[in-house]
This record gives structure tokens, sequence and C-alpha cells, in this order.
């Protein structure tokens, strides 16, 4: 049953280039109503559990050290359709291929450092919230 939610983080690159708000008001204009939400940082465990599909890609090394080096923010946002719709928002994981107006196109730098995460399925998305989320701090 798709449960109409969808897990986001704005990437460290986002918060280091000083790109929240101009990524958020994009989501939220794109119709996504923030369920919650905060600033934080992924130690080196939590990073390696969060990408763990992804520990054999040669990669791996590389995106624990990005995605541990500074504050994200962490979000859950609603929307009829929103892990699919979040995912076109968001445009392809390599920049260089993501579609004209994502945000993946407008604020990300590489394949590697590519701005925001949104989850693949509505069972990913309710396990990575609930990565970052208590149940109280849901909206
Ligand atoms: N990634 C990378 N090199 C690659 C593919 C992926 O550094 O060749 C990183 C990138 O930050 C990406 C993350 O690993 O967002 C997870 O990869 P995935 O294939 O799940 O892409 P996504 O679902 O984020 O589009
Ligand atoms: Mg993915």
């Amino acid at each position: 049953m798709a449960t109409n939610r969808t897990f986001t983080m704005l990437k460290p690159d986002s918060v280091e280039k000083g790109n929240i708000g101009a990524i958020l008001e994009k989501i939220t204009a794109s119709g996504f109503r923030i369920v919650a939400m905060k600033l934080t940082q992924m130690t080196t465990a939590d990073a390696k559990a969060f990408y763990g599909i992804h520990s054999e890609r040669p990669f791996f090394p590389e995106l624990v050290e990005y995605m541990t080096r500074g504050p994200i923010v962490a979000a859950i946002l609603e929307k009829e359709n929103a892990v699919e719709d979040f995912r076109t928002l968001i445009g392809a994981t390599n920049p260089a291929d993501a579609a004209e107006g994502t945000i993946r196109k407008l604020f990300a730098n590489s394949i590697s450092e590519n701005a925001v995460h949104g989850s693949d399925s509505d069972e990913n998305a309710a396990i990575e919230g609930a990565f970052h989320f208590s149940g109280r701090e849901m909206f």
C-alpha cells in the first residue's frame, strides 16, 4: 500500500553551499508537506548502515566520507504518490543526466555529490524515516 510519504536528506554539499532555503522552496512549491525535519550529522556508523545496500560498491568509502563530513537536513515529506513524484523532482543520480529544472540539475556538483537523497520505494521511505525520526517528531 502506498503511504504517500517519502524521506529526503539535503546532503552536506547543499548545506555547505547555503542551498537549504532554495531547495526547501522547490520542495514545498511542488506540493510536498513537511512531516518531520531537522539539521543533523550522520556518524560513520550511521552512514554505513543507511547506505548498507551499497557496501560492496567501489564508491562506498567515498560516499560514507561525503555523507558524514558535515550536517545534513533530514526530512519526511507527504504528498500523493510521494516516492515517485519526489524522485522526478530531484532528477537522475548523475546531474549531467538530470532533467532541466530538477533539484540535482540545479544544485548538484557530480554523481557523487548530488545535493539530495530521495527514497526509492514506500518500504525504504518508512525505514529511512524511522532511521532519523521518532514517532513524536513526525507531525
Ligand atoms: N553514488 C556515487 N557514485 C555512483 C553512484 C552513486 O557516489 O556511481 C552516490 C550518490 O551520492 C548517490 C548515492 O551514492 O546519491 C546512492 O546511490 P543510488 O544509486 O542509490 O542513487 P540515488 O538513489 O541517490 O539516485
Ligand atoms: Mg538510491
